[in-house]
């Protein structure tokens, strides 16, 4: 048998619901937040990533899938959607006239990492990317939006950890003096002495911990902020302690991309490892220019999904479905239950019935097993009267603001209570019964 490629995973029912559930929150408060949605292809010219991670980065030095076209044109898989998204946003000219420009996309990034729990080579993320201002109040609105996405997914702890890496100013002294530090440092790894003529900002991705405790003496990036940015990310910590979030200022946060100025931003689930943050952004002003576009403020998000199914609440998005199962004994039975799901789907309502002539109680314990609210029993007798029997498998209950949910009964199955029922008014019954109209 072929199997799945190492590292890439399937991610099968009832999974899928919770990944369903989440996707939706996310999208219920990007519509709050005036954000759309755009689609983008998973494939892109290499040059695109290249130009805009940066090449010393571990992305692009080590994990991108690249592999040359049928014409020889390096082609990679994206390793993640800012720079995707900001090509689409320039090619289309979206990034024109007034106000922010804001979207998001949602869909699967590919990396050659190191297959580990909980790290998958195709991976899921959340993306939102905001465009043309650069106000502090827009980088706290973008914090506060992805908090109350992780919020309304009852996360428990979140810690959020916030830095500010400065404009390209900034950068520049900074860098010149984090050279000057590593300048006389041995032991470096090899990637590190690398990096520290490269670029020296890349050092900060290193895991070992040798490299580590060199860094932990190494000046911080806020010492180095300019009259600006020191009073942009002062603004956007206010605005954060005004709506109540608590943050811890990490001044050595600097993502593994290239491409941040000013904000930069993680969250941190109690759960999961220090290294593993649940989301993470920042601002990218000068990335517009690094493609050849136009000066073009932005800032953005992503949230990896993967990791965030694994500290979602167990009980939460199973999409339990209120299914009605047919179960219909002999062929004219079964004919007429044929039509009768169709009119119940018709009604939304989920209803399944048995193909295969099975007894009653096989078909029994295929609606126990399908999680069946109702199964109607019908025969030849019920066709003759046209009254079946609805019988109640489980006990649900209506609740206000949440719909129908079922609800097992402590112990067990509750007590049969058959009722009768005309075949024609099925749907209506069922539809006020489930579907609490
Ligand atoms: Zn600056
Ligand atoms: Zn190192």
């Amino acid at each position: 048998m072929i199997k799945a490629i190492r590292g890439m995973r399937d991610i099968l029912p009832p999974e899928t619901n919770r990944w369903q559930w989440v996707e939706a929150a996310a999208r219920e408060v990007f519509e709050l937040y005036g954000y759309r949605e755009v689609r983008l292809p998973l494939i892109e010219r290499t040059e695109l990533f290249a130009r805009s991670i940066g090449a010393e980065t571990d992305i692009v030095a080590k994990e991108m899938y690249t592999f040359p076209d049928r014409h020889g044109d390096s082609l990679t898989l994206r390793p993640e959607a800012t720079a995707s998204v900001l090509r689409a946003v320039l090619e289309h000219g979206l990034d024109k006239g007034a106000g922010v420009k804001k979207y998001y996309t949602l869909g699967p990034m590919f990396r050659y990492e190191r297959p580990q729990k909980g790290r998958y080579r195709q991976f899921y993320q959340i993306n939102c990317e905001a465009y043309g201002v650069d106000a502090p109040e827009l980088d706290a609105e973008v914090i506060l939006l992805l908090l109350d996405i992780l919020n309304r997914l009852q996360l428990g702890e979140l810690r959020l950890l916030v830095n500010s890496l400065g404009c390209r100013d900034c950068q520049a002294h900074f860098k010149a003096a984090l050279k000057n530090f590593l300048a006389d440092k041995d032991g470096l790894c090899e990637d590190c002495r690398r990096r520290r003529e490269a670029n020296p900002l890349r050092v900060f991705d290193c895991k070992s911990p040798h490299c580590q405790a060199i860094l932990a003496d190494a000046p911080v990036l806020k010492d180095y902020l300019d009259e600006a940015c020191a009073a942009h990310f002062a603004r956007v910590l206010e605005l954060l302690a005004r709506h109540g979030v608590a943050y811890t200022e990490q001044p050595r946060l600097v993502r593994g991309l290239d491409y941040y100025t000013r904000t930069a931003f993680e969250v941190v689930a109690a759960g999961l490892g220090a290294q593993d943050a649940v989301a993470g952004g920042g601002r990218y002003n000068g990335l517009s220019r690094e493609l050849g576009g136009p000066e073009l403020p932005a800032i953005g998000f992503a949230i990896g999904e993967d990791r965030l199914l694994e500290v979602l609440p167990a009980a939460l998005g199973q999409g339990q479905e209120f299914k009605v199962f047919l179960a219909a004994l002999g062929e004219a039975a079964r004919d007429r239950a044929f039509s009768l799901l169709q009119e119940l789907r018709g009604q939304g309502l989920a209803a399944e019935m048995d193909f295969e002539g099975r007894s009653l109680k096989a078909q029994m314990s295929l609606a126990d097993r399908l999680g069946a609210a109702y199964v109607v029993i019908l025969g030849d007798r019920e066709l003759e009267t046209g009254v079946a029997n609805l019988r109640p498998m489980r006990d649900f209950a209506y609740i206000q603001g949440e719909g129908v949910r079922l609800t097992e009964v402590a112990g067990g199955r509750m007590a049969v209570q058959q009722e009768e029922v005309p075949l024609d008014k099925l749907p209506e019954v069922l539809a006020q019964r489930l579907l609490g109209r």
